[in-house]
């Protein structure tokens, strides 16, 4: 069978484009490995209506939505290749299999690259966190610190002091004039020393341990690590990507079309802002213009 869409990655983005195509009454076929970005965290922020919920129920419950259609098909496997067939789309997954789609929609996400230092791992999503809309609110007032692990974490810990008081732990890292003053004048500390690594109480922070056995007690700890895109299928089929301070997204157009004909992205994959709001956004508008192209462009 072929479908008239294949979507790669069914979490935010891609079962918002799934709902979109569905209820247009086309065949979706949904791959996913069942591991969005935010599986770390157990609340979920700033997505109206499902504020302050779990995220893992939201994804059950949008995917119990768009299985209720009955031109959805959802596999639970890996996309490992994929490349264009004529005016279609082959795409093999790990299992072996092959699937053919007149549309593409590559949805698959991205990972972050958390820093080494000892404790980072283990508190991700919870007291060591990156978007302060996402979580910043349920640590206000708090003992704040923002650790330097790349250009842009200067500006974080800037904006972070707009949540409460705000250290920024430099670990060994260098500021010119400028920043020094830019941090004084927001009333963010500055701690020099390097970071050996952050200790707490199951995956609530307590202390950050600097060398030299200074020890700080800290709520939260803000990160801004750099991402990969989870596939290289992007890169098979020939989209162009940008390469950004934090990672590459691949290059759509206000459709969320990619400079490859009849592939479409959406999600985190395609934007250097990432919440779930914008992810859906791009899902249902990826998903309105494979439609059109469908019925306007029926041969690429
Ligand atoms: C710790 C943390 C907390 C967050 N909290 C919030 C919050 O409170 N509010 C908010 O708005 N945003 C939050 N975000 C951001 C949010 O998680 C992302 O913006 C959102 O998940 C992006 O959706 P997406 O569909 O683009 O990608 P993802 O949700 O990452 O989904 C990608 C999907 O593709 C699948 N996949 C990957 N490769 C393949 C492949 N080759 N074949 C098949 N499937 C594949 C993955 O398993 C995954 O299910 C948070 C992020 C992090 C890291």
């Amino acid at each position: 069978m072929q479908y008239d869409t294949i979507i790669i990655g069914g979490s935010f983005a891609g079962l918002s484009a799934a709902l979109y195509l569905a209820r247009a009454r086309k065949s979706v076929c949904v791959l996913d490995t069942g591991a969005p970005r935010n599986r770390f965290a157990v609340e979920s922020h700033g997505f109206f209506a499902q504020d302050g919920n779990d995220p893992k129920a939201m994804l059950e419950t949008m995917r119990a939505q768009v299985a209720a259609y009955p031109t959805v098909t959802f596999l639970a496997d890996a996309a490992v290749d994929a490349s264009k067939k004529g005016i279609a789309f082959a795409v093999t997954l790990r299992s072996g299999a092959q699937l053919t789609g007149k549309r593409l929609l590559l949805a698959f996400g991205v990972s972050d690259i958390l820093p080494e230092t000892p404790g980072i791992a283990e508190h991700w999503g919870a007291s060591v966190i990156h978007c302060p809309y996402c979580h910043g609110y349920e640590y206000c007032d708090r003992r704040l610190g923002v650790l330097n692990v790349s250009p842009m974490s200067f500006h974080q810990a800037v904006m972070i002091s707009e949540w409460g008081p705000t250290t920024f732990y430099l670990d060994g890292g260098a500021l010119d004039t400028a920043q020094s003053d830019g941090l004084a004048q927001r009333g963010v500390r500055i701690e020099a020393a390097r970071v050996e690594r952050v200790t707490g109480d199951g995956r609530n922070l307590s202390e950050i341990h600097l060398v030299g056995s200074q020890r700080q007690r800290l709520d939260a700890l803000f990160i801004g690590p750099r991402n990969q895109l989870n596939s290289t299928i992007a890169a098979q089929l020939g989209c162009a990507t940008t390469t950004g301070p934090l990672g590459e997204a691949v290059t759509v157009n206000e459709n969320q079309m990619t400079s490859v004909a009849g592939v479409y992205a959406a999600g985190d994959i395609t934007r250097m802002a990432h919440n779930i709001t914008f992810a859906c956004a791009d899902g249902v508008m990826a998903a309105m213009a494979i439609h059109r192209s469908l019925v306007f462009d029926a041969a690429l």
